[in-house]
């Protein structure tokens, strides 16, 4: 290591388990962190901090205004610039000995073995399907998962696929109705919490110390200042880890393509737009059917609209909930229901 890296890092260096073996355990280390938003920007500037030799980057998207509340990697000048390029720019001004490797895709199992020089994962995106198929990908190619998500003034972290521990599955067999940042809305400092947390698990697995967050979920609630440890367990019957299954809910996630594309073969299809009224019918895709979240405590309302000839695409902002109520409504035995792939901003940005 060059001196120089060494008088960067040199306040956790006298810390115990760090030290110069320590630190270059992280020097040698790569970390792939997935999505780079509100979670993504605080882990990656810690990481890079703390001397993290190489940090692969996935994202797809690119700065918007909205974002630099609470994802500190991005300036005004770079708004419209994709952010994986934005991130890198930044990172390198920060700590110029860190690699940063930016993967601009957005990531699906095909992509997975980009993963395999990668010591651990970090989740830090923010739909299920995604969160899903990274669980797929750290178990398939048997690297850590860091796990952390929002839910307004909640936050949730634990550490997945780690020495037998527990996958997303064992503890979330099917993915919760959170509504997306836009939807819930969301404060800056709780995604710089979540994420802060997901750099130190990283750290402490690379480091080997202290007690890892595997087998045990953290629960905080910022609004109420409470700290709760939910204790996990594997699943014997988990459909993921123990029977190598691909969630059905992933396969009802659709593409704006695949949309466009049953129209042009001559299907009919119906797209009924799930957002609330304060999300803005605006924004509106020509022809969907507007329905209310709040009307949603009774399917029959969506129920009335589908049969078995059709296809029918549900759609929010961001893909979450329209995605959980189209796994609900397969389970109920309705064919032909999808979910819309990253919502509403999915088809505008298509
Ligand atoms: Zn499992």
């Amino acid at each position: 290591m060059h001196p120089t890296e060494l008088i960067r890092v040199s306040r956790q260096l006298p810390l115990p388990g760090v030290g110069m073996d320590g630190q270059k355990k992280l020097k040698h280390a790569k970390v792939a962190i997935i999505g780079m938003g509100g979670l993504g920007c605080p882990a990656a500037l810690y990481l890079a901090g703390a001397g993290i030799g190489s940090l692969g980057i996935f994202d797809h998207d690119k700065v918007e205004i909205t974002n630099l509340h609470r994802q500190p990697l991005y300036s005004t000048a770079q708004v419209g610039m994709w952010k994986v390029d934005a991130a890198a720019f930044t990172l390198k001004e920060h700590y110029p000995d860190t690699t940063i490797i930016p993967y601009n895709l957005r990531f699906t199992l095909e992509n997975k073995d980009l993963l395999d020089s990668y010591n651990l994962i970090l989740d830090c995106t923010d739909n299920a399907e995604t969160r899903y198929t990274i669980n797929l990908a750290s178990l398939a190619t048997g690297k850590p998962l860091v796990y952390g998500a929002i839910a307004q003034f909640k936050g949730y972290l634990t550490i997945l696929n780690h020495n037998n521990g527990p996958c997303l599955g064992c503890i979330f067999p099917k993915p919760a109705q959170v509504p997306s940042c836009s939807q819930a809305g969301i404060l800056g400092v709780t995604t710089g919490h979540v994420g802060t947390l997901l750099a130190t698990e990283a750290l402490k697995l690379l480091l080997e110390m202290g007690r890892l967050m595997s087998g045990r979920l953290l629960v905080t609630d910022l609004l109420e200042g409470k700290f709760q440890e939910l204790f996990t367990k594997k699943n014997p019957n988990c459909p993921y880890c123990s029977l190598n299954q691909i969630p059905q809910f992933i396969s009802l996630s659709v593409r704006e393509q695949d949309v466009k594309d049953w129209i042009t073969s001559g299907k009919t299809v119906h797209l009924i737009d799930i957002r609330d009224h304060h999300e803005g019918f605006l924004d509106r895709i020509p022809g969907s059917i507007p329905i209310a979240t709040n009307k949603l405590t009774d399917l029959s309302i969506i129920q009335a609209h589908l049969n078995s000839r059709d296809y029918t695409v549900l759609f929010c902002q961001f893909g979450n909930l329209s995605l959980s109520l189209a796994t609900t409504l397969r389970d109920q035995g309705f064919k032909n229901v999808y979910s819309l792939e990253g919502g509403l901003q999915g088809w505008l940005k298509g």
